[in-house]
């Protein structure tokens, strides 16, 4: 059942439990001068918990934009943080803070920085095949969860995807929900367009989005993880979304040069122009591409391997969830 108390028309959160504290955010934090981010409106910094030397990421976003109150937005980033808490490969929320003109949500540090940067690295740099395969089943762990509660993400991009560490290469922490809405009561949809090249056609159509906008999405970035290339992005955003609106993608054995068939056939259930017909995150996690049976080259002699031809979406040995699960 909906929380509807929760939400606003337009899918927005609207109710949070965390205590927003007035008192200033420099009296219990140091901030470390390294900035790890920045976007549109919101600018992320490293900062030390005075009282305990823990390290956090603050992220600061502006209360007003474009001359205009965006408490609002915020407060739906947060409340969806907060419906996320039990999920490991979400970020973590941990304090939030008001001034005059920011709101300053402090978050677990992904130390590791975006997955972009190991998408396009040099060969040594470079994500494996094994190393995607990993870290997708923790996306979709992710993305699963939020979709069981009803929340949609809609800008999924490897930008937005963290790391806990890069080297050796750590876990996944899913970020930025700024976007986020509350999917059963979307009514418009139009100023909610994600980034160009990870665009689902249903937006450019102004359709209805679904979890299935966020499972395209996720098509694209797994698409851009094994080969570096984005597969729709055109000279610029028309052409892009011409690519999108025509499917038209690039599977060619030189692209996909060492990469396995069953990567490619994972990817062809997402980037599909219906989103009917598209593969759900729990879908996704008994896909062959993901089971260990299905890459016997990689059993090793532990019992960790399944035995029946589809995997768990629970196979993470380091998950450990206390979510109701359906
Ligand atoms: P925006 O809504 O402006 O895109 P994000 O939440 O995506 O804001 O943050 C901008 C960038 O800051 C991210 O792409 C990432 O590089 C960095 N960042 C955000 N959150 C964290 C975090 N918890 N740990 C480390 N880096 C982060
Ligand atoms: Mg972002």
């Amino acid at each position: 059942m909906p929380d509807f108390a929760n939400m606003s028309k337009n899918g927005m959160l609207t109710k949070i439990h965390t205590r927003i504290r007035s008192d200033p955010f420099t009296a219990n934090y140091d901030l470390a001068g390294k900035e790890l981010g920045r976007g549109k409106f919101a600018v992320v910094k490293k900062c030390i918990e005075k009282s305990t030397g823990k390290q956090y990421a603050a992220k600061f976003l502006r209360l007003r934009r474009k001359g205009e109150d965006c408490r609002k937005d915020i407060l739906n980033e947060i409340a969806v943080l907060e419906s996320a808490k039990l999920n490991p490969y979400v970020v973590a929320l941990h304090e939030v803070y008001e001034t005059s003109h920011d709101i300053v949500l402090v978050l677990e540090c992904a130390a590791g920085g975006e997955i972009f940067n190991q998408c396009v690295g040099d060969s040594d740099e470079a994500f494996t095949e094994e190393d995607v395969i990993r870290l997708v089943k923790q996306i979709l762990n992710g993305v699963a969860f939020l979709h069981r509660n009803n929340v949609v993400h809609l800008d999924l991009k490897p930008q937005n995807i963290l790391l806990t560490s890069a080297r050796p290469l750590g876990d996944i922490r899913i970020v930025d929900f700024g976007l986020s809405r509350r999917m059963d009561s979307i009514t418009e949809v139009r100023e909610i367009l994600g980034t160009p090249e990870y665009v689902a056609p249903e937006i450019l159509n102004y359709e209805p989005i679904s979890t299935a906008t966020d499972m395209w999405s996720i098509g694209v970035l797994v698409y851009f993880m094994l080969t570096g290339d984005s597969p729709f992005l055109g000279d610029n955003k028309q052409e892009t979304f011409l690519n999108i609106s025509q499917i038209s993608v690039d599977y060619s054995e030189e692209t996909f040069e060492g990469i396995s068939p069953l990567a490619v056939d994972f990817i062809k259930t997402l980037l599909v122009k219906n989103p009917r017909v598209r593969a759900t995150a729990e879908e996704c996690l008994t896909h062959p591409w993901l089971c260990p049976v299905s890459r016997p080259h990689l059993l090793t002699t532990s019992s960790s391997s399944s035995s029946s031809s589809h995997c768990s979406s629970l196979d993470e040995p380091e998950t450990s969830q206390s979510e109701s699960e359906p």
